[in-house]
């Protein structure tokens, strides 16, 4: 069946759609997208539109801005029931968006997260760190990535009871989530593994920010010992997947278990993986305190 242009033009006025400038502000919005969001003009559209604090280009999702999108194209994110629509508007500098299914955000942030401790989820931080490695690969833009393991945490749950680990993921969730710059992802990797992805970041801040939260888990004041052990590491030339920088990671954390817990295994190549110490318990939580 043909649609009419009037009757193009009626359906097109149900899609919420607006307009951003080069700055990511919100410059008009259709009645559709108003009665949605309310007047918002002004305001920055990944803040409006998907509740982040940053633009949606960091998050790993295509941006119409960012990505300087001139034609009109329909994207499928790879999230599941989420389709965005976005061109450029007929004056230059000016992008539209349409925002298709708005009940879909709700859909995308419960696919992006992990219901216990609030941080992304693997599929999330997996699909962040892809686009960071190809960004590595093709403009040599630095990453970090750093592995947490809690140390004996099955011994935690079998003497302290299952809730009781529980609070303890919810607890090491929350600092990552205050500490960390809002630019890096932060996910539960698995049970009891995190996994940050830095991006910009150089070994040496990754190290410092190991450090910190080596110390914050140790002067926890739970009733019974708490470490972690860490691996980091960064792309290396010979990584040809962003695995690669996942697998060497995981080795060095693993080397940091083996050589007793609680210390800080750094891969900086294949050959050179050395450790760190976080030095006396006392002297940390004093400085942390
Ligand atoms: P290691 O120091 O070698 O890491 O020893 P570990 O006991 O921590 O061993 P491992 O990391 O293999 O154990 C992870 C445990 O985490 C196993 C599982 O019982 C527990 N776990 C996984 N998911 C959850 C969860 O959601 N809540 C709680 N409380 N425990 C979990
Ligand atoms: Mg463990």
């Amino acid at each position: 069946m043909e649609i009419t242009e009037v009757q193009e033009k009626e359906l097109r006025s149900y899609i919420p759609s607006v307009t951003i400038d080069e700055d990511y502000n919100l410059l008009t919005l259709n009645d559709s997208a108003r009665r949605m969001f309310g007047d918002v003009v002004g305001k920055k559209c990944y803040k409006v539109l998907y509740a982040f604090n940053e633009p949606c280009y960091h998050m790993g999702i295509k941006c119409p801005v960012y990505d300087k999108i001139t034609d009109v194209d329909i994207i499928s994110v790879s999230y599941e029931n989420y389709i965005r629509g976005y061109g450029s508007a007929p004056t230059q500098g000016i992008y539209w968006e349409n925002v298709i299914n708005i009940t879909s955000i709700q859909v995308l942030r419960l696919s992006m997260i992990d219901p216990l401790s609030g941080l992304y989820n693997r599929r999330f931080a997996e699909s962040f760190l892809e686009k960071n490695f190809s960004l590595w690969k093709r403009y040599g833009q630095p990453f970090g990535l750093m592995f947490i393991d809690i140390d004996n945490f099955k011994e935690i749950n079998d003497k302290q009871g299952h809730l009781t680990g529980d609070r303890v993921i919810r607890k090491i969730s929350s600092y990552l989530k205050v500490m960390l710059r809002s630019s890096d992802v932060a996910c539960r990797y698995g049970g009891d593994e995190f996994l940050i992805i830095l991006p910009n970041t150089a070994l040496e801040g990754c190290e410092r920010v190991a450090l910190r939260v080596f110390s914050y888990v140790e002067c926890l004041e739970f009733s019974f010992p708490l470490s972690v052990s860490i691996g980091l590491t960064h792309p290396l030339e010979q990584d040809e997947r962003y695995e690669d920088v996942i697998e060497r990671a995981d080795i060095a954390m693993y080397k940091a278990k083996k050589s007793g817990r609680g210390k800080i295994g750094v891969a900086a190549s294949k050959e050179r993986v050395y450790l760190i110490d976080g030095g006396k318990k006392d002297e940390q939580c004093k400085n942390t305190s």
